[in-house]
């Protein structure tokens, strides 16, 4: 693999680059590495290489002419990378995609970055290192080369050193041990030094599950994982907050179909679906919000029967689930059953398919992202107010201290079946891989 680096610092590399495995990678002639330096390719008096940005801004831009003429002078460039913040992650799936090229050309930024039109002119892929801004694409091109240069054969000892590590099957690697076997008190775990290869596997299996579940959750998803798998996940899976969460299913105020505040009748199909939803995600109680006497009637009727009638009997599952159902006259009364089964007075988190506006059509406060109403989830007691009908009337919204942000807001239509919406929320909030 031959990597061309376009950079004003190529000293930047001079010691990593000729340190460990990479050195003696270059000396075999596995990796080779040149330099092109925009500066060198400047057409102005003072060898210029950026300007400041049209439409104003700190910092300056790196001009579009010194990078493309370096770019132009490598005779051969195999695919072209620019370093950038604002690109697609690094990730080892993309480090072995890279690794079979002949020639990669990485375009080191630095100040505020290069010109927009830089991308037009040339086919760059932008590639980012993580989630952090760093002062010059010099460190992420390392990363990149580092990651590319051990997969080309010969690189490391031995080849299938590669295969079990982090990421490989989107899961984090388990945990090493050396000599001595006791160090400090802290013992090498047992089933190590005993030797018996089936038993390590499992066990390293087990511990590679548990680390990708306490640090990347987010790769689980991702990963094959059999149904030993599962079971263990399962053994370590704490659904910790989810009992933190309540539910309101609101009947009034809500808007009716001419766009005027109202009630909404109840319906059974609503109030099974929603219990098992609450049940499914361990969330702690259901509270059907009705002021209509005999529609309370109804609910209390349906919830007697199968939490302690004929339902109960023939289906102790769905017994389960309507345990978790009260009634409530509004949502004040809601907040207080909630403060009664927690003990704490709960947040209200609003849910709305649309924005909410003010009187004059603006939209009055910006909706809070789902993995912040988690992390609330962790410290506070919430309830989330759903509504039926056409969804929850201004007056509900106001009594929110939050709102989530609308479900599918980005489509023409989203005016989801309550329940559903019920669902997705939760698994937003709460899903197997949060
Ligand atoms: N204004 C840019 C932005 O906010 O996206 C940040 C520019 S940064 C200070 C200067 C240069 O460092 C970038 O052009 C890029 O080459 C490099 N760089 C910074 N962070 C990076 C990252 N996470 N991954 C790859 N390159 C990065």
């Amino acid at each position: 693999m031959q990597y061309h680096i376009v950079t004003l610092f190529p000293e930047w590399f001079s010691s990593p680059l000729h340190t460990a495995l990479f050195a003696k990678a270059e000396q075999t002639g596995i990796v080779g590495v040149d330099f092109y330096n925009p500066r060198d390719y400047t057409r102005n008096k003072h060898n210029k290489v950026d300007d400041s940005p049209y439409g104003g801004g700190p910092g300056m831009v790196l001009a579009v002419q010194p990078i493309l003429d370096a770019i132009r002078a490598i005779p051969q460039k195999g695919r072209l990378i620019a370093l950038t913040p604002a690109g697609e992650p690094l990730t080892q799936k993309l480090a072995e995609e890279l690794s079979k090229e002949e020639h990669l050309t990485l375009i080191c930024g630095r100040y505020e970055g290069f010109d927009e039109r830089l991308y037009e002119l040339l086919p760059i892929r932008r590639i980012s290192v993580g989630e952090a801004v760093l002062n010059g694409g010099e460190v992420a091109a390392l990363a990149l080369i580092e990651a590319t240069a051990r997969l080309q054969d010969g690189y490391m000892g031995k080849n299938e050193s590669g295969t079990e590590e982090s990421y490989a099957q989107n899961l984090l690697e388990y945990p090493h041990f050396t000599r001595p076997e006791n160090f400090m008190d802290l013992e090498v775990p047992e089933v190590l030094q005993k030797g018996n290869h089936k038993e390590i596997g499992s066990w390293r299996r087990e511990q590679s599950l548990a680390m990708t579940y306490r640090y990347r959750p987010d790769l689980l998803a991702k990963a094959q994982l059999s149904e030993q798998d599962r079971m263990f996940l399962k053994t370590i899976h704490k659904r910790s907050f989810a009992k933190n969460i309540h539910i309101a299913l609101v009947h009034h105020p809500v808007l009716l179909k001419n766009n005027t505040a109202g009630t909404s009748s109840v319906t059974n199909l609503d109030i099974h679906d929603i219990s098992r939803i609450a049940c499914t995600y361990g969330i702690s109680s259901l509270q059907i919000v009705t002021p209509v006497q005999d529609q309370k009637v109804l609910v209390e009727e349906l919830i007697t029967h199968w939490t302690q009638g004929d339902g109960a009997k023939t289906n102790p599952d769905r017994a389960k689930a309507l345990a978790l159902a009260h009634l409530a006259g509004n949502l004040e009364e809601a907040c207080q059953n909630v403060e009664r089964i927690s003990g704490i007075r709960p947040i209200l988190i609003g849910t709305s398919a649309k924005a909410e506006k003010d009187k004059k059509g603006r939209e009055k406060r910006l909706a809070v992202p789902f993995p912040q109403v988690a992390e609330l989830a962790k410290e506070n007691c919430l309830l989330l107010v759903f509504g039926t009908s056409h969804g929850l009337a201004p007056e509900a919204l106001e009594q929110c201290g939050c709102l989530l942000p609308p479900l599918r807001y980005m489509g023409e239509y989203n005016h989801l079946p309550v329940r559903s919406a019920c669902a997705i929320i939760l698994d937003r909030l709460l899903g197997d891989c949060n």
